[in-house]
């Protein structure tokens, strides 16, 4: 059980009005709120430790570089990688999966196929799309069953063709949790990488990438109390070891003469330029607050939200929702609709009420597409999300409903 309501302060932003009333934070999916440790961080790295990493002998520099890379240790270990040369600095998932797909544009051949599935979030569409396009290798859709993957749609594509099968762990849409497991399983047994996008799982539930056995795995600091513009690529040594970086210049290099360079050792051999020190510091601490709190709490705490909300939601007439029917199918991610009314509409009205929720196509058009609506509104939690946010929200949705008479 969590604390939550101790667990609060922890987050000033959350204790403030919106439009008259205390906010209700259930954006959660776009971005998180950051703990006063994370805060901190950040601000004693600017005061006390300012300096370039890797490059000085000053005792500043040694002090940067120390806790830089003690912070790619806490990730290491937050996603049980075999080593540190496995993580590789981003600026976020969709970077992370940028330089996937660039990695993929170096093997990739006319004759060859990538499998994505149609829930996925634009940064694991439009890069692959590029490389398609660039090296006529086929990109293949997996559509969707029961509100999740169908697993019976991706048997069959999948085929000796495919080099690369890139998922969501969870939707930032449906809220489904894929069966990365089996999918790599599935994957490998066909000879093809699987890429993981874990923007929306590693926030929120125990990720061990060794278990899980895939090649590549995204995610981005900011969904998991972090700050932005810092995120993560996870690759297989072997891999890393095998592509060529995507960006280059300083710090990536090991020699560089007039007629070419040679590349330094994993994992630098990927982060060109300075890094985003200060970032990586960030997302350090906000690994150290989830562990100091427990991620299978946090992944409790949400299940209980949602086993919580969702009875409640399906009571009101015209709403629709989206995902799988079963909350334990789910995360902390719940997309409707409430028939009669643009969900633009909807989430203004609800901000009104001091409840933030996110309306739109949330980066994931082909879905939308495939579920046959222009937009949905999307509440999504945190761990310190409580029962008393989702009884506000479920009152203001009745409100609402009354007052545009839908
Ligand atoms: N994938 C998923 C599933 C996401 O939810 C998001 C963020 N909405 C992204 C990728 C992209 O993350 P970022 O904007 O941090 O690069």
């Amino acid at each position: 059980m969590l604390e939550i309501e101790k667990l609060r302060e922890d987050f000033p932003i959350l204790n403030q009005k919106v439009n008259d009333e205390p906010l209700v934070y259930l954006d959660n999916a776009a971005t998180t709120q950051k703990p006063l440790t994370v805060l901190s961080a950040i601000n004693d790295f600017y005061q006390q430790d300012n300096a370039n990493v890797h490059r000085g002998v000053h005792t500043l520099a040694e002090r940067a570089t120390a806790d830089y890379e003690a912070a790619r240790e806490k990730v290491r270990a937050f996603i049980n990688a075999q080593s540190t040369k496995e993580i590789l600095f981003t600026r976020g998932t969709t970077t992370s999966l940028n330089w996937v797909a660039q990695f993929a544009g170096q093997i990739l051949t006319p004759a060859d196929e990538v499998i994505i599935t149609i829930m996925e979030h634009h940064s694991n569409i439009v890069p692959w799309q590029e490389i398609a396009q660039r090296t006529g290798a086929t990109l293949k859709f997996v559509y969707l069953k029961d509100g999740g993957l169908d697993w019976t749609d991706l048997n069959e594509k999948i085929s000796t063709k495919t080099k690369f099968v890139s998922v969501a762990h969870v939707s930032n849409v449906l809220g489904c949790i894929n069966p990365i497991k089996e999918i790599a399983d599935l994957a490998h047994a066909h000879g093809a990488y699987v890429v993981v996008d874990g923007a929306q799982s590693v926030p929120h539930m125990a990720v061990d990438v060794q278990e899980l056995d895939v090649d590549f795995f995204a995610f981005s600091g900011h969904k998991m109390m972090g700050p932005t513009g810092i995120g993560v690529l996870y690759g297989k040594e072997e891999l890393l070891q095998r592509f060529e970086p995507v960006e280059f210049g300083g710090e990536m290099i090991d020699f560089v003469y007039e007629s070419h360079s040679t590349w330094t050792e994993l994992p630098w051999k990927f982060e060109a330029g300075t890094p985003n020190i200060a970032g990586a510091i960030g997302l350090g601490a906000a690994i150290d607050y989830i562990n100091s709190i427990g991620i299978e709490n946090i992944q409790q705490h949400e299940r209980e939200l949602v086993e919580y909300l969702l009875p409640k939601l399906k009571e009101i007439p015209g709403l629709t929702l989206y995902g799988p029917a079963e909350p334990r199918q789910r995360a902390g991610v719940i997309a409707f609709n409430l028939q009669g009314l643009h969900p633009h509409d909807l989430a203004t009205a609800l901000d009104m009420e001091g409840i933030a929720v996110r309306a739109g196509h949330h980066c994931a058009q082909p879905l939308l597409h495939d579920l046959k609506v222009a937009a949905t509104a999307r509440a999504s939690f945190y761990l310190y999300n409580t029962k008393a946010d989702c009884d506000k929200l479920i009152k203001a949705l009745w409100v609402t409903k009354e007052f545009f008479n839908v």
